[in-house]
């Protein structure tokens, strides 16, 4: 018999949205007639924009022609598709052959935990997006889960609430190789301004941790004063990974496509440069990204392509504002999406599974319920705009008379 992998086994929680999925199915089990309107899990429900569509096409035909026909690609990305995020998404602040193109920020997620041992240390955010913690348990680095807290006895939990503007308390932060950081925020949908960025960034300068910079709801930034990447922060380069996806500000949440930043100055204690063991990676556990799926990252790129991903991050804001107003009405007070897809209302000490389960059964809303991010979590819930707008109104109309 083979012997279970005791670092898979650790992971207590079933993941989160696997439970959500669970007690949907029950209560479409009870009530087989119940329309459902999800504002929970965070997929995209819009069109991809048809020149992108086209793109996919163009590229598809190319591969069924002798001349045309591509197998493997560059390992580490489409040069161009590199260049362009350089370009576009950074400004050249960083180099093309700093930027790795991946089939998507959560596989990277997976991948990242091979560059660290099992014995580096990490600090999240909480309430944070539970593949970090998921991930960093399941490659060993996390220790004992403690049942009483909630807490993985090797992760320091760094509380970001209203009361600290969801800026992690650094003060209280230990010596830490690691910290996770999202920003815009999955769940609470807030934005880190550049002033908290640069005291992290001088903090991991001055300790030498690694900031893992999760940058995936970036396209929906309209506060043109906001950072939208970590290397906007002077000397970020020295101590910052950053991770970049096209699955929520273009709709490729099922196309998979994304990079990871490893700028070459990032180095280990021993003067490895960090890019040098990501190659190595990359190229054992992964072969590139798909040719179709880089071929709509161009177009995505485009001057059109940057109009219309843009119009439909808008339309998913808008979606927000809606379910804002409904929430505001009934005077709960709720954070985030104005740059971000989601909302994080304060449901005034209620635990959030129980308010979850009362809107499920009542007004037939999936909702992601604040506890499920981490225990700094619980009394919030979180709202995902993601849902086609005819949904988000009478979601909207149902919050009202359910609230
Ligand atoms: N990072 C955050 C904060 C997310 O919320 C998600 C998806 O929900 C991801 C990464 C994963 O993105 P991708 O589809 O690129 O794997």
């Amino acid at each position: 018999m083979v012997e279970r992998n005791s670092d898979i086994a650790r992971y207590q929680a079933d993941y989160l949205f696997v439970d959500i999925a669970r007690r949907k199915e029950r209560l479409l089990q009870e009530q087989p007639d119940a329309k459902l309107i999800s504002l929970g899990i965070g997929d995209t429900t819009e069109p991809i924009p048809d020149m992108i569509i086209h793109s996919f096409v163009e590229q598809a035909k190319q591969l069924g022609t002798t001349k045309g026909y591509r197998g493997y690609g560059a390992a580490l990305g489409d040069p161009s598709l590199r260049k362009k995020i350089a370009n576009i998404l950074y400004q050249d602040r960083i180099s093309s052959d700093d930027i790795f193109i991946s089939d998507g920020s959560k596989c990277d997620l997976g991948r990242l935990q091979f560059l660290f041992g099992s014995h580096s240390s990490l600090a999240i955010q909480d309430p944070s997006y539970p593949a970090y913690v998921a991930a960093s348990v399941m490659s060993g680095k996390t220790g004992a889960y403690n049942t009483d807290n909630g807490q993985y006895r090797n992760i320091t939990y760094l509380p970001c609430r209203p009361e600290n503007a969801f800026f992690p308390d650094l003060e209280i932060l230990p010596e830490t190789d690691l910290i996770y950081i999202c920003s815009p925020n999955n769940p609470t949908g807030t934005v880190l301004t550049h002033a908290q960025l640069q005291k992290l960034v001088k903090m991991a300068r001055e300790r030498g941790a690694f900031i893992i910079f999760d940058s995936a709801y970036a396209g929906f930034i309209r506060d043109s004063s906001l950072p939208k990447s970590i290397y906007e922060i002077e000397g970020a380069q020295d101590v910052a990974i950053e991770l970049g996806s096209f699955s929520k500000t273009a709709g490729f949440t099922g196309v998979r496509l994304g990079w990871t930043v490893i700028p070459k100055q990032l180095c280990f204690d021993d003067g490895t440069p960090v890019q040098n063991d990501w190659s190595k990676i990359v190229s054992t556990f992964f072969n590139g990204a798909s040719n179709i799926a880089q071929a709509g990252g161009l177009a995505i790129l485009s001057d059109e392509g940057i109009t219309a991903s843009q119009s439909l991050c808008d339309l998913y804001l808008e979606n927000a504002n809606i379910l804002r107003e409904a929430i505001e009405s009934k005077n709960y007070t709720c954070f985030g999406g104005e740059n971000a897809p989601y909302l994080w209302v304060d449901i005034k000490g209620e635990p959030s599974w129980k308010l979850f389960d009362k809107l499920l059964k009542k007004g037939h809303l999936v909702t992601t319920p604040g506890a499920g991010f981490g225990p700094a979590g619980e009394g919030f819930l979180r709202l995902s705009a993601f849902g086609r707008r005819v949904n988000i109104i009478e979601a909207a109309q149902r919050l009202k008379e359910i609230l």
